[in-house]
């Protein structure tokens, strides 16, 4: 038997774009607070409301310029009002916001604004040092600065004339699947691939990190975004919070613990999150000075993109401070997967409570997870069996900007996380181990392959190997093991050395290791695992 009423036409086909977000800001949530603070140290304060307004404008000025539907226009900004304004303007304009990573090395951001074929770019005044390192490879038509002291270099354009002397305009109707933003991943030993996020994507992806179990973003909360907005949209948060209308706190340059410390407290933050090297900081000078900041209007720390160690959750449970884990990825929006105790675990022992929360939690709403071993099989859910980690869902890259990295995709549409993992039976997932060779040293990656190559091409070396550490400060550093040539001295001032000549210092390894053997598996390669095992202990 049919069903008689199969077509569901008869409901609107309203887009889901970013405009709703922005004029949902604008129309409901205008007064609403958004906190900047700048280089200076100064806080700025603006609203919602200002912050909309300003993006017609802008986005009037970045037309006069030149940028047209579907043009990328890059920023190299902190978290501050002016990139609120660029992730109103950009998208709801019809083009494309393509936020860069001041941190990567010149030769990355290089390949990446020639990669995305950036024309024109936002530069705070702060990070110009870093954007003249990239200058000359690529001919930008228009390089706009945000300025704090009002003086702008020659041959550059100066933002505030361009949002001040355009009037606003109205924002386009646009379809949902058009492109509103990219980010690259540096994620993999090979060059940073682009990730395009559609309106679509960042809609949905919106509305579930506001969800009670996810986020749980509310018109009540002020956020605090750590996690930078070059950052894989920081998370999501600056569209959760204007959808919802949470105050917004931008913190600007300055992330060191103490700097973070006073912005929660003196903003009377409800909901910070970031990686979790800068809370390791901030539990230290809690620790060192519990009573020197109110954090009574706290009650949750989103915590991801690299392990949250046990010694963590205990250390701010100890200030009666709550972390949420969190999982994701660029290619993923990038929340996957998120932590909540379950109720059932409400009665269970702390030490039960802690081996849950610190897995990576439960998929979110429309992602579908699942994992498969080494021969293709998926694994089953019983907290033993261990795969690679596979998603799929509505802010899931489906392809890599220009088809690049094309293997990830498997071939029944699903996006190949390079994470292994466990699951258990509630579909809770635990990350064991990474099939991409890379170390995630205080968010950045080190990529352990580029080092054993270095290693190997020292006239001493016969075999390296590089693995991840356990690290309670950077969450994972870098540790050789290295088995050297018959008759060879074993040095490690010479290895470092070696290495320094084409690594930065914070990518050297902290540990070498000598023996006479490095184990490899039936197919040749070194195995990983048993090094591991031998040479790390559990975090
Ligand atoms: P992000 O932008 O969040 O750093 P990347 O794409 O650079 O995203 O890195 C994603 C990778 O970071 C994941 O594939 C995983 O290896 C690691 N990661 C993210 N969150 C966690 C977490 N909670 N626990 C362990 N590893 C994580």
């Amino acid at each position: 038997m049919t069903g008689q009423i199969l077509n569901g036409n008869s409901m609107d086909d309203y887009p889901l774009t970013l405009t709703s977000i922005v004029d949902r800001a604008e129309r409901f949530h205008a007064n609403r607070g958004v906190i900047s603070r700048r280089p200076s140290g100064d806080v700025n304060r603006t609203t919602y409301g200002e912050v909309a307004g300003r993006a017609r404008r802008l986005a009037h000025g970045l037309a006069a310029l030149g940028v047209r539907d579907g043009d990328p226009v890059a920023t190299m900004l902190w978290n501050q009002s002016e990139h609120l304004e660029l992730y109103f303007a950009v998208p709801a304009m019809g083009a494309v916001l393509h936020t860069l990573n001041p941190r990567l090395f010149p030769e990355e951001l290089s390949y990446i604004v020639n990669d995305a074929q950036d024309n024109v770019i936002i530069v705070d005044e702060s990070l110009l040092p870093v954007f003249e390192t990239i200058r000359d490879s690529r001919e930008f038509a228009h390089v706009v600065v945000v300025s704090h002291t009002g003086d702008i270099p020659a041959g550059m354009l100066d933002y505030e004339s361009l949002v001040a002397n355009n009037e606003p305009i109205e924002w386009p109707v646009l379809g949902e699947g058009r492109a509103a933003a990219m980010c690259y991943t540096s994620g993999t030993t090979g060059r940073p691939k682009g990730v395009v996020y559609s309106h679509r994507a960042l809609v949905l992806h919106s509305l579930v990190v506001a969800l009670p179990d996810q986020f749980a973003v509310s018109a009540r909360d002020t956020i605090l975004p750590v996690v930078p907005m070059f950052h894989a949209n920081a998370w999501g948060l600056p569209y959760a919070a204007a959808l919802a209308g949470a105050q917004l706190v931008l913190p600007g340059p300055q992330l060191d613990s103490e700097s973070v410390l006073d912005l929660l407290a003196a903003e009377h933050v409800t909901m910070t999150a970031g990686v979790p090297t800068v809370w390791m900081g901030v539990l230290s000078s809690l620790d060192a000075e519990p009573d020197r900041w109110d954090l009574s209007a706290l009650n949750r720390l989103i915590v991801g993109g690299a392990a949250v160690p046990r010694s963590m959750l205990e250390g701010f449970d100890r200030h009666e401070l709550s972390i949420v884990q969190a999982w994701g990825m660029t290619e993923t929006a990038p929340l996957g997967s998120v932590c909540r105790v379950p109720e059932d675990l409400d009665q269970a022992s702390n030490s039960d409570r802690y081996n849950y929360r610190i897995r990576q939690g439960v998929a979110s709403p429309l992602v579908d997870i699942r994992a498969r071993d080494d021969e293709g099989n998926l694994i089953a859910w019983d907290d033993t069996a261990m795969g690679e980690l596979e998603v799929r869902g509505p802010w899931v890259a489906a392809s890599y900007h220009h088809g690049q990295g094309a293997a990830s995709f498997t071939a029944d549409g699903w996006f190949s996380t390079g994470d292994v993992v466990r699951i258990d039976p509630r579909g809770c997932i635990r990350i064991c181990d990474r099939s991409k060779d890379l170390v995630k040293s205080g968010g950045e990656w080190i990529s352990s392959v580029d080092l054993e190559n270095q290693l190997v091409a020292h006239p001493d070396v016969a075999q390296a190997a590089v693995i991840a550490v356990p690290d309670d400060r950077w969450g994972e550093r870098p540790l050789a093991v290295v088995s050297l040539h018959p008759d060879v001295d074993p040095s490690v001032d010479k290895l470092r050395d070696h290495l320094a000549q084409d690594f930065a210092k914070w990518q050297l390894p902290d540990r070498f290791e000598f023996v006479s053997e490095i184990p490899s598996t039936a197919t040749g390669k070194v195995k990983k695992s048993e090094l591991r095992k031998r040479f790390t202990t559990e975090p």
